[in-house]
């Protein structure tokens, strides 16, 4: 173990507390929230307030640290993706805003590169829209987009992570799209850090950007931020936050707590501050540790990694060839994340037989760990 201790409310449970160099993913908890956004919390927690009021207050922060006109916290990416074509399909009628998720009346398409089809597109659809794909899994023009755009679409929208090719690109998705008068919505998750990437979508024209507020921004894990344009953001407001109305829109599901609120706002303030340079240099010098401490294992190659487009922060990824003779990639992961603190990489994509440490969620000294457990696996 590290010097953290095992927290009594996870104990209590019999719930082990791991190593997560896999990122900022749901699975493992997120990410870490710092002390000022705890004590926020536990400040907002002591009284009662209008939640409507305070998260249109709280939006005004969000829009500002996005550059964009309008903005509001959710509860998490998946829901702001859900509210953002809500919102595209409603507009401003209240009576839309009761329809759904029936949308018979209202435009009814959302419409994505089949490139970037993804385990989180079904929120794309959640609040009643169907999913129009373009293109292929590797490939699309211009022309197969518009091809797709017709009277029922009511968005276009767009997705930026690793791995998820890029399709014709977000420039020229949004200029056809409004050529067409469509909007774009975007999921970019996780794509912050860098900081500048809260604004970047936005200075590109795009309608409305969602982001997760419980990985990079450090928020709570169940919140998130989106901002847009403020038509269409007073729409996701009336499909969400319809709280004095006798029917509660789409956007019951996914409330956000005050605490939550007060929780990643202060996160969010707390990043936009933060020294980005210095923790990227944090994770490169864990990177460097782990990858010293592997040298002269016969058919293993280490490199340092950190191409935006596939890595998030700098980091270890081991390569096996035919000369390798130790345990396979999945016996490797399979031996970290039985030991005592378990440990979680992750892997490549596709076929690509790789193990990448992610550093972004490892804490001070558990780079350590991870050297010596890999030492132990890798040269029995
Ligand atoms: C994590 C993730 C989501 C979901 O975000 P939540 O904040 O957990 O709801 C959506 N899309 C992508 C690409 C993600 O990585």
């Amino acid at each position: 173990m590290t010097g953290r201790v095992w927290p009594e409310v996870y104990k209590k449970l019999g719930i082990a507390p791991i190593i997560n160099a896999q990122s900022w993913v749901t699975a493992l908890g997120g990410s870490i929230m710092r002390p000022e956004v705890l004590q926020a919390m536990d400040d907002a927690a002591s009284s009662f307030v209008d939640v409507k009021k305070l998260n249109l207050a709280a939006g005004e922060i969000v829009a500002r640290s996005c550059g964009a006109e309008r903005g509001l916290v959710t509860a998490g990416c998946s829901a702001a993706q859900v509210l953002m074509v809500a919102a595209c399909m409603t507009g401003q009628s209240e009576q839309n805003v009761e329809q759904l998720p029936d949308t018979t009346g209202m435009k009814n398409e959302v419409i994505l590169f089949k490139g970037q089809r993804n385990r989180y597109d079904k929120a794309f659809v959640t609040a009643g829209a169907t999913l129009v794909e373009y293109g292929s899994a590797d490939y699309a023009t211009t022309d197969d987009l518009e091809k797709a755009i017709n009277e029922n679409t009511a968005c276009i929208a767009y997705v930026v992570a690793p791995w998820v090719p890029q399709g014709i690109g977000l420039e020229e998705t949004i200029r056809v799209a409004h050529e067409h008068g469509v909007p774009v919505i975007i999921d970019a998750a996780a794509e912050v850090p860098p900081r500048s990437n809260l604004s970047k979508f936005h200075k590109m024209g795009a309608d409305m950007v969602a982001f997760s507020g419980g990985k990079g921004i450090g928020g709570p894990q169940s919140s998130g931020v989106l901002a847009g344009k403020s038509d269409l953001m007073e729409a996701v407001v009336m499909n969400s936050l319809n709280l004095d109305s006798s029917v509660a829109g789409i956007g019951r599901p996914m409330k956000v707590s005050k605490e939550n609120i007060i929780g990643l706002v202060t996160a969010l303030q707390l990043f936009t501050d933060s020294d980005e340079g210095a923790e990227w240099d944090g994770w490169q010098s864990k990177a460097e540790f782990v990858s010293e401490r592997l040298t002269g294992i016969t058919g293993l190659r280490v490199e340092i990694e950190d191409d935006p487009a596939e890595r998030q922060g700098p980091q270890p990824v081991l390569y096996f060839d035919d000369e390798f003779s130790g345990p396979s990639v999945d016996e490797i992961k399979a031996q970290l994340e039985a030991g005592d603190p378990g440990i979680f990489v992750g892997e490549g994509g596709g076929s690509r037989q790789e193990i990448n440490i992610v550093m972004v969620n490892v804490q001070d000294g558990e780079e350590k760990i991870i050297a010596d457990r890999l030492n132990e696996i890798l040269r029995s």
